[in-house]
């Protein structure tokens, strides 16, 4: 049987990653904040999702279910969160698999409902407003209020858990205070109809940190749904100039094994068509230059444009499905074949990396 090389090889440093999410999670909890850690940013890695059941969070989710489901036979005991809408047809999966799942269609909470009394369970929900960034959540407020309204006195194997909203991920609309209060008023007057409280205000994802960060979250918001913001703590600093101290930003890290170096001219020689997935691609001509190929392409990472390469005086030129190529002329270490190549990683990087069987996980 084929035995894989070895490389490429992603490193998976847990103990930053635990760091991460300690410090993500003492953070809201001293505004009252719970979290639901995200895991689909990491593929649902098992030794990953640990950490967050070691960090007593207080929900694990993800946007798929066959990331959620290995959870509980890992021993994960924290309720599982089904991030994603469902779709009708996996409703009896998701009321199998979690016991939270964030919804905005009548109809799925009616076939959750149905499937939750087959199963004999109560299955929890959370409904989702939509404040402007278009993706998920009932635009209608009036309607979101019936619903849950419906939800509280007719489908008697749901629980309404609560009410959430997410931003910053289609229409990149920012985590204001005043955009988080909309959906406290909303949950309010929920909370009116039904003559209870509510359990859940669901305030977004890594974007509602900077609420956290600034102290000015509305007091009503007390959990969060963190991906991103743990996993690489990147987008917080670098997009927006909000800081954590003491996150890191490699918990992931790639390393890939050169196959080529040679000297070759920079422009392409010939007459200049498409590359190998049909794009038209500009090509700076600056002579002749050393370069390095690597075994390793897009199929693993998706855009070479998101790899942040460590060797020094490195640069990537451009990749294939399952080439990428580095102009290492001003790269001071003599490199050859056989050598190793690492890289840090933006979120979509480790999206694609930790996805594909190609890559070998190792965890320090
Ligand atoms: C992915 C996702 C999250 C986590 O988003 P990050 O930006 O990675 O923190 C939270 N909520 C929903 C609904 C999601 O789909």
């Amino acid at each position: 049987m084929y035995k894989k090389p070895g490389y490429p090889k992603l490193i998976v440093d847990l103990q930053k990653l635990r760091t991460n999410i300690e410090k993500v999670q003492n953070a809201c909890r001293d505004q009252g904040v719970e979290i639901a850690g995200v895991i689909k940013g990491c593929t649902g890695l098992i030794p990953c999702a640990m950490q967050y059941e070691q960090a007593g969070c207080a929900y694990i989710g993800s946007s798929r279910l066959e990331q959620l489901e290995p959870l509980k036979e890992a021993g994960i005991q924290a309720p599982l969160m089904m991030v994603r809408v469902p779709m009708l047809s996996e409703a009896a999966e998701v009321v199998r698999i979690c016991d939270y799942s964030l919804n905005s269609e009548v109809n799925v909470l009616r076939a959750l409902n149905a499937q939750a009394r087959i199963q004999d369970k109560q299955h929890r929900v959370i409904l989702m407003a939509d404040c402007g960034d278009l993706r998920e959540g009932f635009w209608d407020k009036d309607e979101m209020v019936e619903v849950a309204v419906m939800v509280e006195n007719d489908l008697h194997n749901l629980d309404l858990a609560g009410v959430g909203v997410n931003v910053g991920c289609y229409g990149s609309i920012m985590a204001t205070p005043e955009k988080l209060q909309e959906l406290v008023d909303i949950a309010e007057r929920i909370e009116e109809r039904i003559g209870r409280e509510l359990e859940i205000i669901s305030g977004g994802a890594t974007s509602s940190l900077m609420r956290v960060i600034d102290g000015d979250l509305p007091s009503r918001i007390n959990m969060l749904r963190v991906g991103e913001g743990i996993l690489l703590a990147y987008d917080l600093p670098h997009l927006y100039g909000y800081d954590i101290p003491g996150m890191y930003q490699d918990a992931f890290k790639l390393r890939a094994e050169v196959i080529e170096v040679k000297t070759k001219p920079s422009h392409p020689v010939g007459e200049i068509g498409f590359d190998a997935f049909g794009h038209r691609i500009q090509y700076e001509d600056r002579g002749m230059r050393r370069r390095a190929l690597l075994g390793i392409g897009k199929c693993d990472y998706g855009d070479p444009d998101e790899l942040i390469c460590c060797e020094e005086g490195a640069q990537v030129l451009g990749a294939s499905s399952d080439h990428t190529i580095l102009d290492i002329e001003d790269a001071p270490r003599d490199l050859k074949v056989g050598d190793i190549v690492e890289f840090d990683l933006k979120y979509a990087t480790i999206v694609y990396l930790t996805n594909s069987d190609n890559i070998e996980k190792v965890y320090i």
